[in-house]
């Protein structure tokens, strides 16, 4: 079960993380979903009345709708295929680059003793106990966990929303790329953090919600 959880703080570090991307890969991570779930769905249903090659034929245009019959299932697939796929196949090319060359030396900082950068946001133990490179102030993962009474996984949450508040309300110059943005919100939010006495800002939230 432990494992179920790490890959749901997982997703939910790398969801209040995407505000750093910029553009197609940006808007498929946010609203992309909201015109290829709709699509994927009109596929299954082609996909089961008309058999999974004509479905397939008729999304990129190999095969007329008028073929293949079931136009009101097969027109708008023609047509959304026409739309989507070129446009959706381009900018998938570009989120599989950007990941791969970002992962190869995201998965060096991720181990301990990597030093390179990952543009996720990065956990506070390894900003603590692992070499790293971003520019933050002495010990401040470890305060920051010790304001949450040492409860590092709270901490975590919290550095988490921080971050992601950040990065959606700073303009960034976004063409620098998704990890250089990501290494100055980490240092924004540290160097703010570390400056503040008392309590956590989302701390403080919690105790006043109607606020
Ligand atoms: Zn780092
Ligand atoms: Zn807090």
């Amino acid at each position: 079960m432990s494992v179920v959880r790490d890959v749901v703080r997982w997703f939910r570090r790398w969801r209040r993380g995407r505000a750093r991307h910029s553009g197609i890969p940006y808007w498929l991570m946010v609203q992309g979903y909201l015109v290829l779930v709709p699509f994927a769905l009109l596929f299954v249903i082609t996909a089961a009345v008309c058999g999974a090659r004509n479905a397939y034929d008729v999304m990129l245009q190999i095969a007329s709708p008028g073929e293949v019959g079931y136009q009101w299932l097969t027109v708008p697939l023609s047509m959304g295929g026409w739309l989507i796929v070129p446009g959706f196949a381009g900018a998938l090319a570009g989120i599989v680059v950007v990941e791969v060359t970002s992962n190869r030396r995201g998965r060096q900082a991720d181990r301990p003793g990597g030093r390179a950068r990952s543009g996720e946001i990065p956990r506070l133990n390894w900003l603590q106990y692992y070499r790293h490179d971003h520019d933050i102030p002495d010990y401040f993962a470890l305060r920051f966990a010790q304001r949450h009474g040492s409860d590092w996984k709270l901490a975590q949450d919290h550095w988490e929303i921080l971050i992601e508040r950040f990065l959606t309300i700073e303009a960034f110059d976004r063409r620098l790329g998704a990890r250089v943005v990501m290494a100055q919100a980490v240092s924004a939010v540290a160097y703010f953090l570390h400056g503040l006495s008392g309590k956590c800002p989302e701390c403080a939230k919690v105790a006043r919600p109607n606020e």
